[in-house]
C-alpha cells in the first residue's frame, strides 16, 4: 500500500470523519461551584475546563490598569492528561499558549467597564488529544460568558491541517503528529480572526484553503456554544417568570 495513503481509506480519516468534519463536541456550562463561570468542554478525546474569576481585585496592586481590567489566562495540562506523563508545572509551551489563548479572548471583553480589576481564566487539560488550546479557548469564552463578563462577543477556536497532502479539519493527534502542517485560529461570530498561528509548511493556496475550513469549523462550534448557554440560562429563568 502506498503509504501516503495511510490516513485516509475511502476518502475517510482514520476516526471515519470526513475531511471537512469536526470532532464530536460536547459542551457544558456551570460546572464548578465555587468559580464565577466554568465550562467542561470535549472535543474528540480532548478533555479541558475552564474556570472564570472576576472581575476582582488585582494582586499584586501595582498591575492594576487605571482606565481597564486587565485579563489573565492560565494553560495548563495534567501530568496525566497525555500518554507518557507530562512534568508537571509550567513549561514554554504552556507559556507560549496561554499568552496567545489570553490574546485570543481579551480582544471581545468590554474591559473598560472593569477599571483596576482583573478576569482571571484557568484552563487545565485533563486529556489531550491535539488541539488542546483550540478547546481550551472555546470552554473558556463559554466560562466568560457563563461568568456574566460583558464581552463583543463569543471566541470559536478550531484547527485546520494538512495530511497526506490533503487539507483537513480539526487534527486530531495521529494527525497532528504525522500531518505536514496545523493552523490553529480562533475568531468572533463576525469573522473577525483572533488567533491564527501555523506549524509547518503550506502553500499559499494550501493556507487559504485551512483557513476557509478553519472558519467554517469556528462557525460550527460557535453554534453548540451559543445552543449551551441559551439553553442553561432559559432553564434558569423560566422557574423565576412562571412565579412571576
Ligand atoms: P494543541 O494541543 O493545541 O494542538 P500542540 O500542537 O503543541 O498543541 O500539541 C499537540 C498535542 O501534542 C497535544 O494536544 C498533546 O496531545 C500532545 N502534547 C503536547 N505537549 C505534550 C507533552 N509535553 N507530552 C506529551 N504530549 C504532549
Amino acid at each position: 500500500m502506498d503509504e501516503k495513503l495511510s490516513f485516509f481509506k475511502d476518502g475517510l480519516r482514520l476516526d471515519g470523519r470526513r475531511p471537512d468534519e469536526l470532532r464530536p463536541i460536547k459542551i457544558e456550562v456551570g460546572v464548578l461551584e465555587r468559580a464565577d463561570g466554568s465550562c467542561y468542554i470535549e472535543m474528540g478525546d480532548n478533555k479541558v475546563i475552564a474556570a472564570v474569576y472576576g472581575p476582582r481585585e488585582v494582586h499584586p496592586r501595582h498591575l492594576q490598569e487605571v482606565t481597564r481590567a486587565i485579563v489573565r489566562y492560565r494553560y495548563n495540562m495534567a501530568s496525566f492528561s497525555v500518554e507518557e506523563r507530562k512534568r508537571p508545572g509550567p513549561d514554554r509551551r504552556s507559556y507560549e499558549v496561554s499568552k496567545v489563548s489570553r490574546e485570543a479572548l481579551a480582544s471581545v471583553i468590554l474591559t473598560s467597564y472593569f477599571p483596576r480589576s482583573v478576569v482571571d481564566i484557568f484552563v487545565e487539560v485533563l486529556q489531550a488529544d491535539a488541539g488542546t488550546r483550540t478547546a481550551g479557548i472555546n470552554a473558556a469564552s463559554v466560562a466568560l460568558a457563563d461568568a456574566g463578563i460583558p464581552m463583543k462577543g463569543l471566541i470559536s477556536s478550531c484547527a485546520a491541517g494538512k495530511v497526506d497532502g490533503e487539507i483537513v479539519l480539526d487534527p486530531m493527534k495521529a494527525e497532528d503528529n504525522f500531518g505536514e502542517a496545523d493552523v490553529p485560529i480562533a475568531m468572533t461570530p463576525g469573522g473577525e480572526i483572533t488567533l491564527l498561528q501555523m506549524d509547518g509548511r503550506l502553500s499559499r493556496d494550501e493556507f487559504r484553503r485551512a483557513l476557509e475550513l478553519a472558519k467554517v469549523g469556528c462557525q460550527q462550534i460557535y453554534e453548540v456554544q451559543r445552543r449551551v448557554l441559551v439553553d442553561r440560562y432559559s432553564s434558569i429563568a423560566a422557574p423565576e417568570s412562571c412565579e412571576a
